[in-house]
């Protein structure tokens, strides 16, 4: 076996393969970008090596600096995990000629798989029934009209190096044809540097169904059954389980058989999934057509494992390592069901627009037969530099419902404040009744969404109540100079609030906050301090909600506070309520630790500078403006001195945390150091 790897990815997937690396006694040596210095798989590996800035191109899919950092790390092999450098013959063949041992099939499998057009000739070859259409040499927009009309409407054109549901267009009619057709290949160049399609028929109401194929050295290949993952967007999967609902020995059988074919034709060695497309949305009987193969391991890998009772990681390394497979496929079984849903960083209600920030709350729930991957921790930030799914929550169950019962019972009370997340969404597919009765194709969430919840939703009133009753305490000994952790100065106490009315001790709050996107005001009726009490109750009212000052918080419900922001969360949606306060935003006073660094507070807009590189400021004076949800911060010059650098022009995101003035305080560097 080997001593050391290393592993060319990042986030969750790098986790779970330093996890199997550790489980053979095997040293994992981990890579990363600046922006990801301190994440998880940083942390938890035995060793890290830097490999450049944060941009992709520049770190995780930069092969010379990879294959250099496993070279003088001595690692003897490389990892690849998915996306990224994973299915990248090139890769394959850098790491071969260092010396390194490549965890995947050989480039040439990975080169004959790699596009998809040539890929479906192979197996035509092979006997493996493909989607019928077009996937010759000839691309020029005569000879694939003639040929979209052979095939008739609907049909999909693709780019033939496609991947992650991009550069594919599912065209309706002939008169659509020559601009679908100019947008995919523009997609595609843009994308993959080819802009070469293939035409294939729709399938009608399809199910995806996939199998998980493994091959060794000595040309043997099994298949651990197969995978439903047919609740996409955008041609992007949601959720996937194991098995197939409505599957058949008969048809898994034959699949199988296909999927064996499919991988015999290349040789090939290690994991592989050939994803196949099923006419039907009942039952898969209706046929089953290949669509591609996969050449690594895919993200949905975990429901397999629940079934089958196999470690596909260390079964990667095993066969690798030149060891033969260590099932024969007659005893590779399934035991009852998984499930697993995809937590992204995304706002459902809001078109699933990406929601990178910080994670302020993350609790995984301990649960019966629910595992997580996760490479983020709380406090972490989700970049928007990759891909922003935060875990993978897979529940195993002896029948299908309680799979899908569990997974629904994990995304219900597990925390995850900061990020708008597709949490609540996940937890509607999973109770989604169509679904549970197995009546579901690849456009269900998409004819499905305002059920699940994927519109804009009405501002939750009790979620902005509790969090004025959270507030309300946590700001009842606030002390004025009280600072939030990155320096900036708190919102004061609510209890200084503007007083409406004054009764018998008795009175009357005001509280202006900003939720949902709209200022609001709430009120607070508190009473007088009853004797032996140090906090006065309260009743905390907003619109139609009223919540009290003992906060009995439900199993699913959750409050967390960052600086002037409340995130509360109930059943896995998130209402984020902001107080408005005249937030005095500068750095501490200490003009002797050498340049003052004025950091946005929040992920928001830089959308005014008031100075330039050179420039002389006061201390106080206004130097920058952030907009983040809606209200604007002004950010104050902690110290008189020279501004010395400007890293952000107005217009630009900006990250909270994130430098966007440097100012060199009155007296120069190094002064009182
Ligand atoms: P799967 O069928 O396993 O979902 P995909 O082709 O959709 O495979 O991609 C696997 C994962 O890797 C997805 O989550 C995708 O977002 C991510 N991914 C794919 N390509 C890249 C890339 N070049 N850089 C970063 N992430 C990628
Ligand atoms: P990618 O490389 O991006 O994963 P695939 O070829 O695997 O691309 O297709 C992604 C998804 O698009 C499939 O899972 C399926 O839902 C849908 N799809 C692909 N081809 C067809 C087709 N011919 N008819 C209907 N849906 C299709
Ligand atoms: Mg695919």
């Amino acid at each position: 076996m080997f001593r050391s790897v290393l592993i060319a990815n990042r986030g969750e997937i790098a986790c779970r393969i330093i996890r199997g690396a550790r489980k053979l006694g095997i040293a994992s040596i981990a890579v990363y970008s600046d922006a990801d210095a301190h994440s998880e798989h940083v942390r938890t590996a035995d060793h890290a090596v830097r490999i450049g800035p944060p941009p992709a191109p520049d770190s995780y899919l930069n092969a010379a600096a990879i294959v250099a950092a496993a070279v003088g790390s001595g690692a003897e092999c490389v990892h690849p995990g998915y996306g990224f450098l994973s299915e990248n013959a090139e890769f394959a063949d850098m790491c071969a000629s260092a010396g390194l041992a490549f965890i995947g099939p050989s480039s040439a499998a990975m080169r004959a798989m790699g596009l998809k057009d040539a890929a479906k000739a192979l197996m035509e070859k092979a006997g493996v029934p493909v989607v019928p259409g077009y996937h010759g040499p000839g691309q020029d927009e005569a000879e694939l009209t003639i040929a979209a009309g052979n095939i008739g409407f609907p049909l999909m054109i693709k780019a033939v190096a496609g991947g992650g549901g991009k550069g594919m267009r599912r065209v309706d009619a002939p008169s659509d044809f020559s601009a679908a057709l100019a947008s995919v290949r523009r997609e595609a160049r843009l994308a993959f540097g080819n802009d070469h399609v293939l035409l294939e028929k729709y399938i009608a109401n399809p199910r995806h169904i996939e199998v998980q194929i493994f091959g060794d050295r000595n040309g043997n290949i099994v298949h651990l059954n197969e995978r439903d993952c047919s609740l996409q967007r955008r041609h992007q999967k949601v959720i996937e389980e194991a098995p197939a609902p409505g599957m058949t020995p008969q048809l898994r059988a034959a699949m199988g058989a296909a999927a064996i074919g499919a991988a015999r034709a290349v040789d090939y060695v290690g994991a592989g999934t050939v994803e196949f497309i099923v006419d039907g949305a009942d039952d898969p009987q209706g046929g089953f057509w290949f669509m591609e193969m996969n050449t690594r391991l895919q993200v949905e890998h975990p429901v397999t494992e629940a079934i089958t009772g196999v470690d596909l990681v260390e079964w990667q390394f095993r066969i690798a390592a030149g060891e033969n497979l260590p099932l024969g496929q007659h005893d590779i079984g399934i035991q009852g069901h998984a499930v697993e849903g995809r937590l992204y960083a995304e706002d459902p209600a809001n078109g699933f627009l990406p929601s990178p920030g910080r994670l302020i709350g993350l609790q995984w729930p301990s649960l019966p037969g629910v595992r997580i991957d996760f490479g983020v921790r709380e406090g972490d930030d989700i970049t928007r530099f990759y891909d922003p799914m935060i875990a993978k929550i897979i529940a195993h169950g002896a029948t299908r419902m309680e799979a899908l019962d569990r997974l629904a019972g994990a995304l219900n009370v597990m925390l995850v404040a900061g990020p708008q997340t597709n949490q609540a969404f996940l937890k509607a597919l999973c109770e989604a009744p169509e679904f549970r009765q197995g009546r579901f194709d690849t456009g269900f969430i998409d004819r499905n969404l305002e059920e699940l919840g994927a519109a804009p939703q009405a501002l939750d009133e009790y979620s902005v109540a509790l969090a004025v009753a959270h507030r309300m305490r946590s700001s009842f000994c606030r002390r004025p100079d009280r600072r939030n952790a990155d320096g900036t100065q708190a919102a004061g106490s609510l209890w200084d609030a503007v007083d409406s009315f004054q009764l018998g001790g008795a009175r009357t709050l005001t509280i202006p906050l900003h939720a949902g996107g709209r200022n609001g005001l709430a009120s607070v009726e508190i009473g007088a301090l009853a004797a032996g009490q140090t906090l006065p109750s309260f009743i905390v009212r907003f619109g139609a909600a009223r919540a009290d000052g003992v906060i009995k918080r439900a199993a699913n419900e959750w409050i967390m506070e960052d600086g002037d922001t409340c995130f509360v969360l109930r059943a896995g949606v998130q209402t984020v309520v902001q107080f408005a306060a005249e937030a005095r935003r500068a750095a501490p006073d200490d003009p002797g630790s050498g340049p003052a660094h004025i950091v946005s507070p929040m992920h928001g807009k830089l959308v005014a500078l008031y100075v330039g590189v050179g420039e002389t400021v006061q201390k106080n004076q206004r130097v920058a403006t952030v907009e983040a949800m809606k209200m604007e911060h002004t950010l104050l010059a902690p110290a008189t001195g020279r501004v010395q650098e400007i890293a952000a022009q107005p217009g630009a995101q900006v990250a909270q945390g994130a430098v966007l003035i440097v100012i060199e305080p009155e007296g120069g560097p190094g002064h009182g150091a």
